[in-house]
């Protein structure tokens, strides 16, 4: 099942996507539950109740807003740094230098303000001069997790997963860097594309697809999740360590190789760009930056 949510007539609803991605079904949400996107759902899911019933007209995608399908997630996005060799490699230099003694013991976790989440074919807005000159893509797989649940072993991990969609995990590269801490130059406003929808776990193996993205037409990261150096179970793992996961939390797994600061010389996004996010057997989102 592929879960959206939308604004039609100015109002907020969450319905199933048709098979052919041309259609939603609304399920029937008090107002204030439909205000929270998705996370009704999963909530609901989580604990145990049944899936809402739907209307029986299905509307054209074509007639809607698509919003991203956690509107304003119920906290900081969890994100993963440094999670496939390759782009390990291209940012050595850069952003991981402080952290090459023991790489791959442990991943690099840091995260993302809720507020700066935006809707899969909204503008990303660059910020005005002197905040940031960086501005970079990551193109991304994130997993939605359904049932909560603290210290969660590998082996059950998967038991907690809702769904997955797409991010970008836009960043102010100077600020990133400037700051130690990460979550500054991750969060600007508008900073995190999302959506289509969620592909429930059911209709998408997150370990076996492919996350490309394309600047302008121009493709720049083509990377398969077999090459995540830790599994979305890792990761469920370590993020859950002494710390509960709730229904509607999202784990971002990390970008592939192909970012602008990776390459030689760096090419930063700037007001214009066109970026394009796809991840097979999910969707894409393509956000223009203003
Ligand atoms: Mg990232």
């Amino acid at each position: 099942m592929r879960i959206a949510t939308y604004v039609q007539n100015g109002k907020r609803h969450v319905g199933i996507v048709s098979v052919d991605g041309q259609h939603l079904t609304p399920f029937r949400l008090a107002e204030e539950s439909a205000q929270r996107g998705a996370l009704a759902l999963i909530e609901a899911l989580a604990s145990g109740a049944a899936l809402p019933s739907t209307e029986t007209t299905p509307v054209p995608v074509s007639s809607v807003r698509l919003e991203a399908p956690l509107p304003v997630p119920r906290r900081n996005l969890w994100c993963v740094g440094r999670n496939y060799h390759a782009h390990a490699k291209e940012l050595q230099a850069s952003v991981f230098k402080d952290n090459d003694s023991n790489p791959e013991s442990w991943p690099i976790v840091f995260t993302k303000v809720p507020e700066c989440v935006v809707g899969p074919h909204d503008d990303v807005q660059v910020p005005g001069a002197g905040v940031s000159e960086q501005i970079d893509y990551e193109a991304e797989l994130a997993v939605v997790i359904g049932k909560g649940g603290k210290n969660i072993s590998r082996d059950h991990a998967m038991t907690h997963v809702f769904g997955y969609t797409v991010v970008n995990d836009v960043t102010a590269r100077d600020v990133q860097m400037r700051h130690q801490q990460w979550d500054m130059g991750k969060s600007f406003d508008t900073f995190c594309p999302m959506g289509p929808w969620i592909v429930t776990a059911d209709e998408l193996d997150g370990a076996r697809t492919r996350v490309r993205c394309w600047v302008n037409g121009e493709l720049r990261q083509d990377g398969p999740t077999e090459n995540l150096i830790f599994d979305i179970p890792t990761l469920i793992e370590t993020v859950s360590r002494g710390i509960t996961l709730y229904p509607g939390d999202i784990i971002a797994t990390g970008t592939p190789a192909g970012v602008g600061l990776g390459m030689k010389p760096s090419r930063f996004l700037k007001a214009g760009d066109v970026v394009r996010v796809e991840i097979d057997g999910l969707g894409a989102i393509e956000n223009k930056f203003v």
